[in-house]
């Protein structure tokens, strides 16, 4: 990725969350110590100031518990493009009152756009005030909210309606088998086999185009970052420096190959895969031991 590309890149500060979900595909947990370390928030806010970058998400654990950082990676990045996007995905615990939620959503410049986790596995006693409190603060300010919602099976669908009309949109999603969520694939029967999912085996990955920095670890586009912890294989796909992102060689691979080339390409698989990145998986630790 070169700096003088319109990027679309993400960072997370840090996976500290407030809470410790069982669906949770980073294992956040309100004691985790990943996160950003100063030399990593100087380099990434050079990088931004740097660069052109055209969206730049926050994801975590829970962000808005590394407000100044978002904050000051979100200044950087409208240095060189002043109408740079900047997303928050949050939990909304931030928001539980109306004052705390202006002070903190009015501190992020260029806010876009709020998205907010919410779903049965993230359920408190009282999960629609913060909700209420996010969508009429960013509706009064011009800010795109929606809410991202995990079903453990189809049941989970009826708690949304116990929402509130609250005039934005809601994506539904399937819980994948990674992180805490591993233990569950029980629970999770009601996942299609992806191997019977002609359509997904010829494409490619998706998320080839938007580059996310992990702390301590560097810049990558695969979720295997998080999904599989496997530490001892960052050199395979991570760059510290974005402009290296492109010369990753793992990453080189995965743009150029379908899901089902990349499986031909290094059978006999060590596992069959039941998901997308499980395809990714398998790949990576056939090249480690194959
Ligand atoms: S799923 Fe979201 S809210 Fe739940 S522990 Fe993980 S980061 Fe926190």
């Amino acid at each position: 990725m070169t700096a003088t590309r319109r990027l679309s890149l993400a960072i997370i500060p840090g996976f500290r969350c407030q809470l410790a979900c069982m669906h949770c595909i980073s294992s956040s947990s309100p004691n985790d110590a990943r996160e950003l370390s100063s030399y990593e928030i100087q380099t990434l806010a050079q990088t931004l100031e740097n660069s052109v970058v055209e969206s730049l998400s926050f994801t975590g654990g829970e962000p808005l518990l590394y407000l100044d950082t978002v904050v000051a990676l979100a200044k950087a990045a409208t240095i060189r493009n002043s109408e740079v996007a900047i997303k928050i995905t949050t939990n909304a615990r931030f928001a539980d009152t109306k004052s705390s939620c202006a002070s903190t959503l009015s501190q992020i410049p260029n806010l876009a756009s709020v998205r907010i986790s919410f779903d049965d596995l993230h359920r408190s006693s009282d999960f629609v005030t913060p909700i209420e409190n996010i969508v009429a603060w960013t509706m009064a300010h011009g800010v795109r909210c929606s809410i991202n919602a995990s079903a453990l099976n189809p049941m989970d669908l009826v708690l949304l309606r116990s929402l509130p009309s609250l005039g934005i949109p809601i994506a539904i999603g399937k819980i994948a088998p990674f992180g805490r969520a591993r233990g569950m694939a029980e629970k999770l029967s009601w996942q299609e086999d992806v191997r019977t999912i002609p359509e997904a085996l010829a494409g490619k990955c998706s998320a080839t185009e938007k580059a996310v920095y992990f702390p301590k670890r560097g810049w990558t586009f695969c979720c295997s970052a998080v999904t599989f912890d496997c530490p001892e294989m960052d050199s395979e796909f991570f760059a510290l420096r974005l402009e290296e992102l492109d010369g990753v060689p793992a990453l080189a691979v995965m743009k150029a190959l379908s899901f089902s080339g990349m499986i031909a390409s290094m059978l006999p698989m060590a596992e069959k895969p039941l998901h997308n990145c499980q395809i990714c998986k398998t790949y990576w630790q056939g090249l480690k031991h194959g």
